[in-house]
Order: C-alpha cells, then sequence, then structure tokens
C-alpha cells in the first residue's frame, strides 16, 4: 500500500507533505555523504566492521538532525504562544504550510525508537523515507501526549484506519482488544468517520464487533462503556453507545450537540451548497466519462463506482475533488463561508460532506468535556486523532490537525502498531 500520490497538481497550495518531504531532504545529505555503499563489497571480515561504524554514524547523524527539528519547533511553539510577536518563526520561514503544535515533539527519542524498528541507519542503498519520517513522526506524537500531557480523547477514522477500505470492524479484528484497553484506562473515544448514516443500524453493520465486544465485556464499567462515540458524515449525526438500544447505538438529538457555530449553519445554505456541488460532480462524470453514480444524501452528495468491482482512475477521483471544491468555493453560497464543507478523494469514491473532521473531533471534545465538568475539559494537546487521508485531495483526516494532534497511518496494520506504542507507554507512565 502507498500512501504517496505522484499526481502532479496544477494547484498546489493542499499540499500537505512539505514538512515530510523537507525533513527527507535534510536526511538526505548525511545519506549521500555517510551511507557507503562500496561497503559491502569489502572482504567479509571487514565489512562487518565497516557496516557497524557505518550505521553508528549515520544513526548520530540522522539523530542530530532530528534534534534540531526538534529545538525549531520548540522555537515555532514559543512564537505561536507569543501574540505580541509578528515575526514568523524560522520553521515558518523554512516550511510556509507548516501548522499549529499542540505539544512539543521529542523527534531524537521517536528517530531511535523507530530507527530500532525499521534499520533505517543500517541502510545502504535506500536513504530514510517518507514512510521512515511520517511513522517517525507519530511515535513522537504518541510519546508527546503520553509525556507531556495526558491523553483524554482518542478518535479514529473508519476505512483503512480501523478495517480495510469499504470493509467492517469484524469481532477477529486485533484493533478491538487495543480500542477496549484504551477505554478501560478512561480514554474516552470517538469514531470520526464520513461515512454518514442516519440512522445507527449502518453503522452497527460497520462497527458490530467493536459494539458487541464492548456489550459482552464484563471488566467495562458503565462509565467507560458510554465514553464511545460515533461521530459520522464527518460532523452530522452522533452516536452513543448504549447496551439497551437495539443496535448498541443511541441517536443523540442535534440540539444536545451542534457547537454555537453549527447550530448557525442554515438549512437554506445547506440545500444550495449541496445542489451546487451536485451539478458540479454530474459535469465531472460526463467530461471525465467516469464510470460513476451519483448518491445524494441528507448531508452530503457523493459519486461511487456503477459497480463494486470497478476503480475509477485516482487521477480522475483527485481532478474531480480539485474541480469541485474550486466551484464550490467560488460559488455564492461558497464566497458567504457561512457553512463550511469537505470535499475530498475516498480511494474508489467522491465525496463533498457538511462540515469537517475539524468539527467533528470539536464535537467529541466538547460531548466529553460537558459530561467530566468543569475539570474536565478536553484541549487540543489531550486528544490523538488517528487516520489514513492526510495527502490526498481533500485529506479529510488532515483537518482534525487543527483542533487536535494526529497520527497519519497508511492501514488497519499500522494503527495496531500505534496502539501498541501508546498502550505500552501509558503503562510505564501509570506505573
Ligand atoms: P472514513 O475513511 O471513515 O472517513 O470514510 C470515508 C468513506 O465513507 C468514503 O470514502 C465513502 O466510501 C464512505 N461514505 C459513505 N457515506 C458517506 C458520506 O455521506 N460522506 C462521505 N463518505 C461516505
Ligand atoms: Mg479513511
Amino acid at each position: 500500500m502507498t500512501t504517496r500520490y505522484r499526481v502532479e497538481y496544477a494547484l498546489k497550495t493542499h499540499r500537505r507533505d512539505q514538512f515530510i518531504e523537507w525533513i527527507k531532504a535534510l536526511l538526505a545529505v548525511p545519506f549521500v555523504l555517510y551511507s557507503q555503499p562500496h561497503g559491502v563489497l569489502e572482504d567479509p571480515d571487514r565489512s562487518v566492521d565497516t557496516l557497524s561504524q557505518t550505521r553508528e554514524e549515520a544513526h548520530r547523524r540522522y539523530s542530530e538532525i532530528f534534534r534540531d527539528i526538534e529545538a525549531m519547533i520548540d522555537d515555532h511553539i514559543a512564537h505561536q504562544n507569543d501574540a505580541e510577536n509578528p515575526f514568523p518563526s524560522k520553521l515558518k520561514l523554512l516550511v510556509p504550510s507548516i501548522g499549529p503544535f499542540f505539544t512539543r515533539l521529542p523527534l531524537e527519542a521517536a528517530f531511535k525508537f523507530q530507527d530500532n524498528k525499521r534499520y533505517i541507519s543500517s541502510r545502504r542503498f535506500v536513504s530514510p523515507s517518507f514512510n521512515d519520517i511520517r511513522l517517525t513522526l507519530n511515535s513522537a506524537q504518541i510519546m508527546a501526549v503520553t509525556t507531556y500531557g495526558t491523553l483524554q480523547l482518542a478518535t479514529f477514522d473508519g476505512d483503512v484506519t480501523l478495517y480495510d477500505d469499504g470493509q467492517s470492524l469484524e469481532p477477529t479484528s486485533p484493533v478491538i482488544p487495543r480500542l477496549l484497553d484504551l477505554l478501560r484506562k478512561n480514554v474516552k473515544i470517538g469514531i470520526v468517520t464520513a461515512a454518514g448514516y442516519t440512522t445507527a443500524d449502518r453503522y452497527y453493520s460497520r462497527l458490530h464487533g467493536l459494539l458487541d465486544a464492548m456489550a459482552n465485556s464484563a471488566d467495562l464499567t458503565p462509565a467507560q462503556k458510554q465514553s464511545l462515540v460515533v461521530m459520522g458524515g464527518e460532523a452530522n449525526y452522533l452516536f452513543e453507545f448504549d447496551s439497551s438500544s437495539p443496535h448498541l447505538l443511541a441517536p443523540v438529538p442535534r440540539q444536545h450537540w451542534l457547537t454555537p457555530e453549527m447550530a448557525a449553519w442554515n438549512e437554506q445554505d445547506i440545500a444550495q451548497l449541496l445542489d451546487v456541488a451536485e451539478a458540479a460532480l454530474r459535469d465531472c462524470i460526463k467530461t471525465l466519462n467516469l464510470p460513476a453514480t451519483l448518491m445524494r444524501k441528507d448531508r452530503a452528495v457523493g459519486i461511487i463506482p456503477v459497480s463494486p468491482e470497478i476503480r475509477i482512475p485516482r487521477e480522475s477521483l483527485e481532478e474531480t475533488v480539485l474541480l469541485v471544491q474550486k466551484i464550490l468555493e467560488l460559488s455564492t453560497v461558497g464566497r458567504s463561508r457561512r457553512v463550511p464543507f469537505c470535499a475530498f478523494n475516498g480511494g474508489r469514491d467522491v465525496f463533498v460532506d457538511i462540515g469537517d473532521k475539524s468539527w467533528g473531533v470539536t464535537v467529541c471534545q466538547r460531548w466529553f468535556s460537558q459530561k467530566e465538568g468543569p475539570h474536565g475539559v478536553i484541549k487540543g494537546e489531550n486528544t490523538l486523532h488517528v487516520g489514513d487521508q492526510f495527502l490526498s485531495a481533500g485529506a479529510n483526516d488532515f483537518r482534525a490537525r487543527s483542533v487536535g494532534t494526529t497520527a497519519w497511518i497508511a492501514s488497519p496494520v499500522e494503527t495496531v502498531e500505534l496502539l501498541d506504542e501508546l498502550a505500552e507507554l501509558m503503562g510505564k507512565k501509570m506505573s
């Protein structure tokens, strides 16, 4: 599975991978200067020595670079917290697309951890890759939310994060015991998915493995069981776990959870926005000759393949997203900016949703904060969103980056590894 989309775009503004590419370029220098690929050609006895020397040297230099970036992020955080300072941080000058940081990032320690696992410094022909750096950033974030602060809320995307694209959370999924373990540690869980259904039965069919395991669990307390919500359609439908409901999920009426800003979104604007999106999507089906049908919902509109075995080319999906997004931004209702929306490439389909995951995660933060009372306010630094969509057009998980810390995974297997890392660090902190 590749996480890099090698598609060229006319519009570069949405590129999210700049920070990782920038780190990659910094690491390429010691790689070229010190990797010594000719070392493997030497006689076997000497080769072992030079190999371990090279590895140590590469490790030392990569670590130094991560330590320097770590310091730059600290400086960036100091700028971010100083409203009086009109100047951008050094990092902001070097990587203009850099976003806010909710925690500092122990990059050197995270690199050491990943190097132990992935043998990055032992490689002589393959330089530190995009994925090496993505995973190092994830580890640093996991270390940060357990070391400098307390993780109170973990939110998860559905497709590709908890289960394979278009599949469901089956009872045998290794993710399930790890999610139960988080609940046992009193971490709240939000499943923040773009999949938008108005009724609980549809979410039950996607999540039944987890919901049944919770219902049958003897050791989770009632409060811990109440610590799971499903936020569907990005930010449109909220369900809370409820053992006595037919599908183990009880719908929560909108007026109980909409933020004041969301409550001001006007139904007419929403309908108008979806009408514009629908017309643009229909145009794309025609002009790109897409083997797709249109699907209009109450808070979303999308295109899906005419039959499940058909795959629409990635380029066509990306083109559709960028085009629809532009048309929406330039439309009268889009220009008014009264209702946020999210157009994204879901891998096999394209959807335009009302709201986005930044709103979805915000709702989860508020929902659980309000239950805990004034001392339990869940902030960005107490929140971790795990998802796969950070780079493709629309990148719906990337939106969550504005309200909490994030981890970018590429498959459910990586989610399991991340949760194991998290459990180990939380265990250490508790002991
Ligand atoms: P996520 O990865 O859990 O955010 O789910 C995204 C996928 O859900 C999309 O790629 C679609 O296949 C599917 N989906 C189903 N209904 C909707 C909807 O109303 N809006 C967006 N995506 C939807
Ligand atoms: Mg996903």
